[in-house]
């Protein structure tokens, strides 16, 4: 399993608005502008069971303070203000806490129960206990002034027990952490205790590394260097790691799988959760799947859960082409890998087009059709671009990228086969509609044609090696010329 996080619906807040407004009140225009800044101070406990946080609005109260993802309301203990001599319970619904009745430059308090949502089974995409440190989605703890006014400014600072820290979450300066958009509509995650963070450089990015839970077999260092390799590996695609900035929660498991999950927030920074068996040995995390798979995501903008084919398929793609261009993997072991996940993704699935199957897959956890048929598509399309002659797949994604990457809203699917038409002569988008309609994996014998492969009769793989075949092949699996330089890294509020 893998998974990347979510964009999280406004539906849940916009019927509760309209009940906050009711008796006259409209949002808009006859509330008056919203709060412009919100200051969030937050403080956790030494158990790490509580997080009491005060949160208070510059001009006038917004209507409603509601978590960032309906899951979060399970977790409010106590909603109380105006913070003062005459703070009471403010009311409140299923969903949101009401807001609007409060005085101008109010502030409220409230208390989410951490160990109750540790409780869950949410694993690290909900709270989750990871040796005496706790990982907890920003889905689980931040309740956010709605609606938000687009020019709102929020701001935040921790007050923590001796020695426990805060996994970097957004930028932040000496004093405060600073919050823009995504952090109120994108999932993040956070991790907080007594851990030590490693500041990685990787060409063209700093990666912000927490070492969570127990210590591992391999130790700090060579975890830390093995996260840095399978990094280094995603930097292949655009010649630098896809964002200047991560941090990543190393999670280590029990389990004796070297990686078994990963997960991606798309908060204001890029958060990556990955699992690391206790046990792994360096040498095989390095040369795991998962963690390049989920530094893929971000070479892609968030793309709307309902086209997971686009985004899974890509990461999916990519995780054993980087692997083979890293040197990680042998480029036929990558081939083998492709083929091998090809039949997986023909073998599963439920009989639904490509875009059903999509949209549904996570009801019908149809996931290894979705992911490969989705690989597939990017295959295709990688191929018949280089056998056009100057551009590659690497080049279509550059160019989504460049225009797309770190919005607050996820990109429907449709825009995002747009973009890729126009950077690739309407080439991905024909091969994308083809699959999309349609049961059946997309057909892959003149792809396999052109880059020599072919199965014998035990099912194997065959590598014709005829100069074109050949040449292709090492195209794809070839780093780019050059690479970004490896910038200084630190903590950023500690750099000049
Ligand atoms: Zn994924």
């Amino acid at each position: 399993m893998r998974g990347e996080g979510l964009a999280l619906s406004t539906g849940s807040w916009a019927l509760a608005c309209c009940l906050a407004s009711c008796g006259g009140l409209a949002l808009g225009a006859e509330r008056g502008p919203e709060a412009r800044a919100w200051r969030y101070e937050l403080r956790i406990d030494d158990a790490l069971s509580r997080l009491e946080v005060d949160v208070c609005f510059e001009g006038p109260a917004p209507p409603v303070l509601a978590p960032i993802d309906r899951r979060g309301r399970r977790f409010l203990r106590s909603a109380d203000g105006p913070l003062g001599p005459d703070a009471a319970p403010l009311p409140r619904d299923a969903d949101v806490v009401f807001t609007a009745h409060l005085p101008p430059d109010a502030c409220v308090r409230y208390v989410v129960d951490l160990d109750a949502a540790a409780r869950q089974r949410g694993g690290i995409t909900g709270a989750y206990r990871v040796g005496d440190d706790l990982i907890a989605s920003t889905t689980v703890w931040l309740w956010a002034p709605r609606p938000r006014a687009p020019d709102a400014r929020a701001s935040a600072r921790f007050t923590l027990p001796e020695g426990v820290v805060v996994s970097p979450l957004w930028p932040r300066d000496a004093e405060r952490w600073y919050l823009d958009a995504r952090a109120f509509e994108l999932e993040a995650f956070a991790a907080f205790g007594r851990f030590e963070v490693r500041h990685v450089g990787v060409p063209g990015a700093c990666l912000h590394v927490s070492l969570l839970g127990r210590r591992v077999a391999m130790g700090h260092d060579a975890l830390s260097a093995s996260l840095a390799r399978s990094a280094g590996a995603a930097a292949l695609l655009f010649g630098r790691f896809p964002v200047s900035e991560a941090s990543i929660l190393a999670v280590p498991t029990p389990l004796s799988t070297t990686s078994p999950f990963g997960v991606v927030g798309r908060g204001t920074l890029p958060t990556v959760a990955i699992l690391v068996g206790e046990q792994a040995a360096p040498e095989r995390l390095e040369r795991a799947w998962v963690p390049v798979h989920e530094f893929s995501h971000l070479a892609v903008p968030l793309i709307e859960r309902d086209d997971a084919w686009l985004s899974e398929g890509l990461a999916t793609y990519y995780q054993e082409i980087l692997r083979a261009r890293a040197g990680l993997i042998a480029p036929e072991e990558a081939w083998r890998n492709l083929d091998d996940g090809f039949a997986r993704g023909r073998a599963g699935g439920t009989g639904r087009s490509l875009a059903d199957e999509s949209r549904d897959m996570r009801r019908t956890a149809a996931y290894r059709r979705v992911y490969w048929a989705g690989a597939a598509i990017a295959l295709a399309a990688d191929v018949e671009l280089r056998a056009r002659g100057a551009r590659s797949l690497d080049d279509a994604l550059a160019e989504l990228h460049a225009c797309c990457h770190g919005g607050a809203r996820p990109m429907p699917g449709r825009d995002a086969i747009e973009r890729l038409d126009a950077a690739s002569d309407g080439v991905f988008g024909r091969v994308a509609r083809a699959a999309l309609g349609s049961s059946e994996l997309l057909p892959l014998e003149r792809t396999y044609r052109r880059l020599g492969l072919s199965h014998r009769a035990d099912g194997s793989l065959a590598f014709d090696d005829a100069p074109d075949a050949r040449a292709l092949r090492d195209a794809i699996t070839s780093p780019p010329a050059a690479l970004d330089d490896v910038p200084p890294c630190g903590p950023w509020y500690a750099r000049p």
